[in-house]
This record gives structure tokens, C-alpha cells and sequence, in this order.
């Protein structure tokens, strides 16, 4: 989708720190990043949400999470948060499915 930021960090249109590929996944770090790390893990191919993923490629909704871990084992940490926010009430901002993982710090729950 040429409109969409996550597609054109994948197609290499738009600059990003990637820090992990897979044959389906990239991982590149956050540009507002919440804690000492915040990467993005984002499916190669276009869906909208984590929901819309799981259903039309299984194996990518799998492998984000796997390259997630890999990229917090990678760094160091052992206790990380994985997060989809899906819905804009929900604070999705970005419509191409991305798995946040976020590490290097505690966290509070419930969250915001
Ligand atoms: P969400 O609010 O869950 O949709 O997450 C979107 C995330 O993308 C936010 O945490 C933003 O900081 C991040 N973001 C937006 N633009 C970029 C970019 N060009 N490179 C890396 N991260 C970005
Ligand atoms: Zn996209």
C-alpha cells in the first residue's frame, strides 16, 4: 500500500533503525520510544490489524512474536511487554499490524 508508513519501511522507502528480519517479519526500533528498548515488529505484507493477520497469514502473526522475543533476548532482557494496540480508541495510530515489544524497564498495570 503506497500510502501506508509500515509498507514503505519495508519496500526501504523510508528510513528506520531496523534491528531484526525475518522472512516475514521486520523488527526497527521505535521513533518515540516508551522504554530503553521499544521496537516495532511488523509483517512484510500488508494487514490492517493483529486480528486481520492471524486470520489471512498465520505463520507472520507467529513469527512476530517469535522475532520479538528474539530481539529482547538479543538486548538483554529477560521480562518484556508485548502489545497490538488495535483501534484507534485503543491508541492504534499506524493501520498495518505492529507488535510492540518494550523492555529495559518496569511497568505499571492496569495500563493507560
Ligand atoms: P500505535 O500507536 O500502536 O499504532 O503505534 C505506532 C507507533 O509507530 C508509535 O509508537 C510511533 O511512535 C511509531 N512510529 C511512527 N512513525 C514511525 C517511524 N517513521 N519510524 C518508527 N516508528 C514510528
Ligand atoms: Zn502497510
Amino acid at each position: 500500500m503506497a500510502d501506508c508508513l509500515f509498507c514503505r519501511i519495508v519496500a526501504g522507502d523510508v528510513d528506520a533503525d531496523v534491528v531484526h528480519e525475518t522472512e516475514r517479519t521486520l523488527a526497527f526500533r521505535d521513533i518515540n520510544g516508551q522504554a530503553p528498548t521499544h521496537v516495532l515488529v511488523v509483517p512484510r505484507v500488508h494487514y490492517d490489524d493483529a486480528a486481520a493477520l492471524a486470520a489471512g497469514d498465520p505463520e507472520a502473526a507467529a513469527e512476530l512474536v517469535t522475532a520479538a522475543a528474539a530481539v529482547a533476548e538479543a538486548a538483554g532482557h529477560d521480562d518484556y511487554r508485548l502489545v497490538f494496540n488495535t483501534g484507534p480508541s485503543a491508541g492504534q495510530t499506524v493501520f498495518h499490524t505492529h507488535l510492540h515489544l518494550l523492555a529495559g524497564r518496569s511497568f505499571t498495570w492496569p495500563p493507560g
